[in-house]
């Protein structure tokens, strides 16, 4: 399961911002993910409550927000918007699709006291 090592890695990043900000506890951490990644958002939430244990993070609220996938098609040269990693090119049907953004996790913001 993926979800725990994402999990693992954003509550590292939670600690290393506590380190440069000096905040005591995270109310509520906002991620974005791309929907190409192959994350569940329900396996996330639950990797996240196990991985932030004992961290400044525990009991913190996790929200994602879904970012869509976005990619570069090299035979009508389009930037195109595509829900799953493999899919033709919307525009002209075409699989020379090289994805731009959509397989992401990405830490957006920390609601902190
Ligand atoms: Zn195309």
């Amino acid at each position: 399961m993926h979800e725990v090592a994402l999990c693992n890695s954003l509550v590292g990043l939670i600690q290393d911002q506590q380190r440069q900000r000096g905040f005591r506890r995270v109310n509520r951490v906002i991620v974005e993910v791309g929907v190409l990644g192959h994350v569940d958002p329900h396996a996330l939430d639950f990797a996240f409550d196990v991985e932030s244990k004992d961290s400044p993070a525990e009991g913190a609220v996790l929200e994602i927000r879904e970012i869509e996938g976005r990619a570069w098609c090299m035979d009508c040269s389009n930037l195109v918007t595509i829900l799953k990693r493999g899919d033709p090119c919307p525009g002209c049907g075409g699989f020379a699709m090289i994805v731009e953004q959509g397989d992401e996790l990405r830490l957006k913001e920390l609601e902190v006291i």
